[in-house]
């Protein structure tokens, strides 16, 4: 079974949030499990050079595009025994940016279709399945079927697309569609882009695709309704039969407390942990104190992340003996107002306005309790990162946060976190009193609680597994 992957972010190539953690790491797994992946990004200037400087150049082509055509360059090269292509143009990816550039539609149009001209140049490899991520990469499908469905190269070709994250949807206006794409007016290909009054990647991605997954299996329910449906639910129902969910994991390689080089103490188990709280606080100027519970938060700073909940009631927690430890950027709403409540509480937060993989591991060892009020969420990765460090999330009850945190039964000791429903501060609040009600228990339920959370098994294989099995379901129906 030959898969190729395409994703527009791989981890350690290129990482924005939780898309170029699964690049990096799914393929990965399924290398492991006896898949032939190959993975196709762009090749950003962002790369660091050590890790391009290793690639091999393969071949240059040009790539129609509307009525152009633009020179692409293909490399290759092996990394942890996966193969990856670069995709090169220095005029769409040497970029201040990865995302948000003036010309983003046809950055991604010219990287799916360039992606499509690769396979027809791969002399030893031919993919049975292009396994495609979010709107990036959703014109493949589309690609494939509108311009080479005469090729018999493609013959047999299956398209899979997995959607991270529903939010992000490729929206653009028509002149896209005709100049860029090059695609015709009226008939189905028309129909299936077009979104009110502009055009949609993802939803002609949607409709073009073989197979498509989500991240979790509650959030395939919830898209399927207004309220998680981003204005695509009706366009996911009518497709409801060919969408599963399938909850992403995390690399138990890369974030293993025992060998992680980062953090201050390396560490087993719950009694070895605080060393990481006191290096923590001494490091960010707050109190050393083991006994105040350590709050922390790395995300991106944007409203999915629930973060008025917690500004609403942030009064209410800093009445509290806790401490907040928030590692993050994104929109300035959230930083004036960490930053306000900051310069209110200095002994109790800790604020930094950027992201920094070093001390996001330094935070996961240290924080007791990491939060995660979410308006939704797809998978969510930090509430695994966090759990396998033995930081206890408090999670909303949506998408993954749903799948992976299974709320604390103080009765029987089971639980990996605290959870709630609503999307609601209060809920927020008393959950997060709850949690802290418990940490200061004398007696040994918050350990329980710390194992319960790191022995959570939200490693790669399960996935893989599930993947491989979908992968087959696909190709079956060829036969
Ligand atoms: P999302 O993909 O919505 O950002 P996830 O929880 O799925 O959230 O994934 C978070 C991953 O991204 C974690 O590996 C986390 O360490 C990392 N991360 C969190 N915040 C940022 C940020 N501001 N910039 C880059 N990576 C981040």
């Amino acid at each position: 079974m030959r898969i190729l992957y395409v994703i527009s972010e791989a981890d350690p190539f290129i990482k924005t949030g939780g898309l170029g953690e699964v690049g990096g790491s799914f393929p990965l797994a399924l290398n492991k499990s006896g898949i032939e992946v190959r993975v196709i990004i762009p090749k950003y200037s962002q790369i660091t050079p050590e890790l391009t400087e290793k690639a091999a150049f393969l071949t240059s082509f040009e790539v129609p595009l509307g009525w152009r055509r633009q020179y692409c360059g293909l490399q290759e090269l092996v990394y942890q025994d996966v193969h990856y292509y670069l995709i090169d143009n220095e005029y769409y990816f040497k970029r201040s940016h990865v995302y948000g550039e003036y010309d983003d539609a046809e950055r991604f149009s010219f990287f799916c279709r360039a992606v499509l001209e690769s396979i027809c140049r791969f002399s030893d490899y031919k993919p049975d399945i292009i396994h495609c991520n979010d709107w990036h990469t959703a014109l493949i499908p589309v690609m494939l079927k509108e311009f080479y469905f005469s090729d018999p190269l493609f013959f047999n070709m299956r398209t899979l697309l997995t959607i991270h994250n529903l939010k992000y949807q490729g929206i653009y206006p028509w002149q896209v569609y005709f100049d860029v794409l090059g695609l015709p007016e009226g008939g189905m290909c028309y129909q299936r882009f077009s979104f009110k009054d502009v055009i949609n990647f993802l939803k002609a991605g949607i409709l073009y695709a073989d197979r498509i997954t989500t991240v979790s299996p509650t959030y395939a329910g919830e898209i399927l309704y207004p309220y998680y449906g981003e204005q695509m639910e009706s366009v996911l129902a009518g497709k409801k039969d060919l969408l599963t969910g399938i909850l992403n994991g995390i690399d138990y390689g890369k974030y293993n407390p025992r060998k992680d080089s980062y953090i201050y103490a390396q560490y087993g188990s719950y009694a070895q942990k605080l060393n990481n709280k006191l290096g923590l606080q001494e490091d960010l100027g707050l109190p050393v104190r083991p006994e105040a519970p350590l709050f922390g938060v790395i995300s991106r700073l944007v409203p999915q992340k629930g973060f008025d909940l917690l500004l609403h009631v942030m009064p209410q927690i800093m009445e509290m003996d806790v401490q907040l430890v928030i590692l993050g950027d994104g929109e300035a709403q959230y930083e004036n107002s960490f930053q306000y409540y900051t310069r209110l509480n200095p002994d109790k937060i800790a604020f930094m306005d950027y992201y920094d993989e070093v001390m996001a591991h330094k935070i996961y060892a240290a924080a007791d309790m990491v939060l995660m009020p979410s308006r939704f969420e797809p998978c969510g990765l930090t509430q695994m990162i966090a759990m396998r460090y033995g930081a206890i999330p408090i999670a909303r009850e949506t998408g993954g946060l749903k799948d992976s945190v299974i709320p604390y039964n103080q009765f029987t000791g089971t639980g990996n976190g605290f959870s709630f429903a609503n999307y609601n501060a209060h809920e927020l609040l008393d959950t997060i009193q709850r949690a802290v009600g418990v940490f200061h228990e004398q007696n040994d339920r918050w350990e329980t609680l710390v194992n319960n959370a790191m022995h959570s098994d939200f490693s790669w294989e399960r996935s893989a597994k599930q993947y491989t099995a979908l992968y087959a379901t696909l190709l079956e129906q060829l036969s």
